[in-house]
């Protein structure tokens, strides 16, 4: 296929809003899968992605498609053949490196929103990564069968919003296929080709890469510029590693070897990596010996940069150029973050950190094996062994985000069978020491109290949220939101019924129950979203939990010096329910320091 005749392009919504059934419909339609042979969600693949309903791996699939220009042509002959690559993206913020990552290889999306939910949270982060990205965005309102569908509200909404011109949409049903003919051809009009020159030497993205039992590491690529053929050797233009491809093809949906990839296509290599570690989403590769400019990143919100230690081991830093206290701590990592830049790819930043621990002490080599499997397919975990007195030996974890972290936490029971404990989750903050030394803190644990080292400076990474509620609700976020330390930015109404909120908020206020508790105090209506944003200078503290005057060092937090008080008195309130009654006493107390601010017995 010349790439005049390829499109490229992912569908993108909030949550359930029908993304993956319509992708199903979209390959049942082509004929790539058959009609109700197909299991539902095709593209989700992973257990927890079918039990949680998201997609949490972006998944890619080619198909066929025969379309006509224009309806006046009478052609008794058949109509040109396209090829169509359908790039699934993860929905969930959590995700978004991954989902900026797949838009960069599409020149468009169709963006699917329910008829009767409307815009939510997540259809608003979408859309501005979407359209950041300089895609053709083609609006679906689907679910139009629900009898409380209303297309005029939700056409309405889009214009407002994001500008979009009700003429421009479809209105679907991904249930009953009323409206999806209209969905393909609307592809091949109006998505652009691939703009890439076949002449030029090779360029390839890697959009995603996994370990499969029997082929070994699996990468999806996006060919940008020049063919891969099989057998050719390739270069890592983020590692410099070179490799020989010994099977190359497309997903249709299932592997399909085609021993090519042209310019504009989407397909899978297999080529002797030993790890998906090798294997960077982001990176650009190309023929070994051949030079080339690495494929630019272009990213909205990752701020995040790489940072090696001496002993080669790999950290993630967030640093927040924009911020002037940022300036001056950024230099001594600028060096680290250019060279990120220069070859195209951005490593995982990892925003909440938790302690694994086996739930019995001997079992640490059954969970140790078990997270180094699975790891094999989730690169952007951070593995760091760590141990406690209270729980043995263990592992520090970095996720991506909450879900990230439920979702790996869940694998791991469920394909592993590991039965596990896990710590509170932490957020990365930074500390300055009076010798003017900065850390990342992971582990509240950790932070020192060494009276020799006085902490001068404290920052805490924050995230800029946007909450969409009906609008009897708005008070009652208010609340929440200003008890959680959040500041608000934007407040506006999206039509009639629904409003709007942009907050600033510590990342450290969400980390813990902030969705479950908007949800309740919602009836379940609120949509939420956030992406990272700048640390802050905050004034925080180590709060410990002592049992009899011994610290525990699994439950040591970090606050808010304002909220220390509560914060302590709740945890020590909460352990003496839970501490079956002794025969002896137990002191039980919560203290910054030598400095007690709640005590039970
Ligand atoms: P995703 O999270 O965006 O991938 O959403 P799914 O495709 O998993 O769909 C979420 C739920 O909505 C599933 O229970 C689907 O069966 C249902 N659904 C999807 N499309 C339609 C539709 O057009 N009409 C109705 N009534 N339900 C739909
Ligand atoms: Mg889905």
């Amino acid at each position: 296929y010349p790439s005049d005749r390829i499109r490229n392009f992912s569908i993108i919504a909030h949550v359930d809003h029908g993304k993956s059934t319509l992708a199903d419909r979209l390959l049942e339609l082509t004929g790539t899968i058959k009609r109700g042979l197909g299991q539902p969600q095709y593209l989700d693949k992973l257990q927890v992605e079918r039990e949680r309903g998201i997609t949490v791996k972006a998944q890619t699939a080619t198909m066929f498609h025969r379309h006509n220009f224009g309806s006046g042509v009478t052609n008794t002959q058949d109509p040109p053949s396209f090829l169509l690559n359908l790039i699934d993206t993860p929905g969930h913020v959590d995700f978004s490196y991954e989902v900026s990552r797949s838009l960069a290889a599409c020149q468009g999306a169709l963006l699917v929103v329910d008829a009767a939910q409307g815009v939510q949270a997540q259809t608003v982060a979408n859309f501005y990564l979407a359209f950041e990205s300089n895609l053709t965005i083609i609006p679906i309102i689907n679910k139009i069968d629900q009898p409380t569908a209303d297309p005029d509200r939700v056409l309405a909404q889009l214009k407002s919003m994001f500008d979009l011109d009700p003429k421009d949409a479809l209105l679907t049903s991904a249930k009953t296929g009323q409206g999806l003919e209209h969905v393909l051809p609307a592809v091949i009009e109006r998505i652009p080709h691939p703009p890439g020159k076949s002449s030029a030497p090779l360029r390839m993205l890697l959009l995603d890469s996994y370990f499969d039992e029997y082929k070994g590491v699996i990468c999806h690529v996006a060919v940008v510029d020049g063919a891969l053929h099989k057998g050719d050797k390739i270069s890592s233009a983020a590692t410099s590693q070179t490799y020989e491809v010994f099977d190359v093809g497309f997903m249709n949906p299932e592997f399909k070897p085609t021993g090519v990839l042209m310019t504009g296509q989407v397909g899978y290599i297999v080529s002797g990596m030993r790890s998906t570690k090798e294997a960077r989403v982001g990176d650009t590769l190309h023929h070994a010996r051949s030079i080339v400019e690495p494929l630019p990143v272009h990213q909205a919100t990752n701020h995040g940069t790489l940072f090696e230690d001496f002993s080669g081991t790999m950290y993630s830093l967030h640093l927040f150029a924009r911020t002037p206290d940022f300036v001056h701590f950024l230099s001594s990592f600028e060096v680290a973050s250019v060279m990120a830049d220069s070859v195209g790819f951005r490593p995982a930043k990892h925003m909440v950190f938790s302690g694994l621990y086996p739930a019995d002490g001997s079992d640490f080599e059954a969970l140790n094996h078990a997270i180094e499997r699975l790891t094999c397919n989730d690169a952007s975990v951070s593995i760091t062994k760590e141990s406690s007195t209270a729980l043995g030996l263990g592992f520090r974890c970095g996720f991506l985000g909450l879900l990230h972290m439920d979702v790996f936490h869940q694998r791991l029971e469920q394909e592993y069978g590991a039965c596990i404990i896990s710590t509170t989750p932490t957020v990365p903050y930074i500390f300055e020491y009076s010798d003017g030394s900065k850390v990342q803190v992971q582990n509240p644990a950790t932070l020192s109290s060494n009276p020799g080292k006085r902490i001068t400076k404290c920052w805490e990474p924050t995230v800029t949220a946007t909450i969409i509620i009906p609008s009897e609700y708005v008070g009652a976020v208010i609340t929440l939101c200003s008890e959680r330390r959040g500041e608000q930015l934007e407040y506006s109404y999206i039509d009639s019924q629904r409003a709007f909120m942009k907050y600033r908020l510590p990342l450290r206020e969400i980390v813990v129950d902030f969705y479950n508790e908007l949800k309740s105090i919602t009836s379940g209506y609120a949509s939420f979203d956030y992406e990272d944003a700048d640390y802050q200078v905050s004034d925080l503290v180590k709060l410990d939990i002592l049992l009899n005057g011994q610290p525990v060092d699994a439950m040591a937090t970090i606050v808010h010096n304002l909220k220390a008080q509560r914060v302590g008195r709740e945890l020590v309130e909460k352990l003496k329910k839970f501490i079956d009654r002794q025969m002896f006493e137990i002191t039980i107390q919560a203290a910054i320091g030598a400095k007690v601010l709640a005590r039970e017995t």
